[in-house]
């Protein structure tokens, strides 16, 4: 039997479609008071955002006649037929984000044109509930409560509130990012957790480097390039981290198109491409970077969330992108770690990326044994050479052992093991970090995973912890970055022991003889024949040929 559905039911689908999350409310939301103009916008939650959301503007309001038709499925005022699409300046156009959200919680809305005389909606479970008149100035706040009281499937995938919060604090940073002349505070459980007046500035990257200093602490891009430059009617300007303030994840990147924060692979590589052989293959760079793009040549239409955009001109772009960030260098110093040619195998070893797995790809067709007998001939850099023929299922040849490898593969199976013994090493004196007010929210989230891998540390003040032990594999001079990444990374990426293992290796270029020695026969009595996975085995046959 076919039906036609409620129109209650299809809100409540389209809602299940662009309503993942608080976050999610919180960026309707707030894209709505941009649409209207606002110049500053007040963020508040509670409760993660599942009890309250509570946004209110300085934008120009709504009529009492709009305040009602705003929570009808395709209400918009943004756009009237097809065509305006090719010309969309606005955030929002599909008219479904109020009506997804009063769907599924309770709604208030109090909204005025000018000073003193407004009009206050009561809307819940996508019914109106009452119309009144309300008096405020002009602008609009509308309060979300109980969010999701009505879709039990959904409240049960919910995070934690504290993480609903960091996401939401994540949200407001890359909103503030890409409008620095509007002004945000954000307030969760009545605390103020962020507050940034609009930036000023006689040009717009000084309004973002403005801005970058009002919300980071210094070491985020506290070394500052700018980059700037346009052609035809493209336009690309930001801030951009010198190599050396590379890091390990994307945590850093902040990318927008035409004001629109935007995932696009092809623009970050192209980013990349433009820092050129001054960072490392498996670093990455950070940056605030806004793309100036022709709307009509540009796809925002992908996603209903708008977080992937479709070039036209995706060449052009690519070309453009990397010129510009290039012309930053300008002046700067040469080439900070020189690229050695290797030959090709071990290029490709070299090459291998963070998000990789620890295996090679390019397995042997049979996993040789290995055998006691082992001739070594000797230690090149990171390698360990054996004689081929003394190794079961090699030929005659070198047989190249990557330590770095080794000693990333034992760190990780250590970190794995369920109660790693005896990893935390005390520090005589602790070490001082400072954290951003995205790392303190995070580090009572982490706290279990920091003691597992043996850090042992705690908040000392509002924006310092106080480091007191730290795993036996890392140098103190990589406490700190490791904390970082590990407050920091997202669960998209490989498992954290795997990072965390990479990067305690990471810097170890060289090893001396003895030092490969033991770690080899260490490695090898830890992992029984068949367990070795040829991690960092590599056969180059007739190199020396
Ligand atoms: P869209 O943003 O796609 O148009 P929404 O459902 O988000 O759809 O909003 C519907 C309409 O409500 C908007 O087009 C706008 O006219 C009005 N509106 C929503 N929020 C605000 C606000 N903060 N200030 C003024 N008008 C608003
Ligand atoms: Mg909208």
């Amino acid at each position: 039997m076919i039906r036609v559905l409620t129109e209650e039911t299809i809100n409540k689908i389209a809602a299940g479609e662009v309503i993942e999350n608080p976050a999610s409310v919180v960026k309707e939301l707030v894209e709505n008071a941009m649409d209207a103009g606002a110049r500053s916008i007040s963020i508040e939650i509670k409760g993660g955002g599942f009890q309250l959301i509570k946004i209110t503007d300085d934008g120009f309001g709504m009529s009492s006649d709009d305040a009602l038709l705003c929570f009808e499925r395709h209400a918009t005022s943004k756009i009237a037929d097809i065509e305006d699409l090719a010309s969309l300046t606005s955030m929002g156009f599909r008219g479904e984000a109020l009506a997804s959200i009063a769907s599924i919680a309770r709604v208030d809305l109090i909204t005025a044109l000018q000073n003193g005389s407004g009009t206050h909606v009561e809307v819940e479970g996508g019914k109106i509930r009452s119309v009144t008149a309300a008096s405020r100035n002009q602008g609009t706040t509308f309060e979300v409560r109980s969010l999701f009281y009505n879709v039990p499937a959904r409240k049960k995938f919910q995070k934690q509130a504290s993480a609903a919060t960091a996401e939401v604090h994540k949200l407001i940073v890359t909103l503030a990012l890409a409008h620095p002349e509007m002004g945000f505070e954000l307030i969760s459980n009545e605390h103020s957790v962020l507050k940034v007046s609009p930036a000023s500035g006689a040009t717009f990257t000084q309004q973002l480097s403005t801005r970058i200093s009002d919300l980071f602490q210094t070491s985020f891009l506290g070394t500052k390039l700018t980059a700037k430059g346009a052609e035809r009617e493209y336009a690309l300007e930001g801030i951009l981290g010198t190599p050396a303030d590379h890091r390990m994840n994307r945590t850093g990147q902040y990318l927008f198109v035409n004001r629109r924060p935007i995932f696009s692979p092809q623009v970050t590589r192209a980013i990349k491409e433009g820092y050129g052989q001054r960072l490392n293959e498996d670093r990455y760079p950070i940056f605030v970077l806004h793309l100036t793009v022709p709307p009509s040549l540009l796809d925002v239409n992908v996603h209903p969330q708008k977080k992937e955009v479709r070039f036209q001109e995706g060449e052009f772009i690519r070309q453009f992108v990397k010129t510009v960030v290039g012309q930053a260098f300008v002046g700067q110093a040469p080439i900070a770690e020189p690229v050695i040619s290797f030959p090709e195998t071990r290029e490709s070893a070299m090459r291998e990326s963070w998000d990789e797995p620890l295996t090679f790809r390019e397995e042997p067709q049979q996993a040789p044994v290995l055998t006691s007998y082992e001739q070594v001939i000797g230690v090149f850099e990171h390698y360990l050479l054996l004689d081929g023929s003394t190794v079961d299922g090699y030929q005659p040849g070198i047989v190249w052992v990557d330590l770095q490898k080794v000693q990333q593969q034992m760190i990780y199976q250590s970190l794995n093991q369920p109660q790693p013994e005896g990893l935390a090493q005390g520090l005589l004196l602790p070490l001082g970090m400072e954290l951003s007010s995205m790392e303190v929210e995070e580090f009572p989230n982490r706290q279990k995973e920091l003691s597992r891998f043996g850090f042992s540390a705690q908040c000392s003040g509002k924006k310092s912890l106080l480091i007191e032990a730290i795993p036996p594999f890392l140098d103190e001079t990589d406490a700190i970055e490791t904390i970082r990444l590990i407050l920091q990374s997202e669960e998209a990426f490989s498992p954290l022991s795997e990072r965390v293992a990479r990067f305690a290796v990471r810097r170890k270029k060289s090893f001396m003889l003895q030092e490969a020695l033991t770690l080899w026969r260490k490695y090898k009595s830890l992992n029984s024949h068949e367990a070795v996975t040829w991690t960092g085995m590599h056969a180059i046959e007739n190199f020396f040929k």
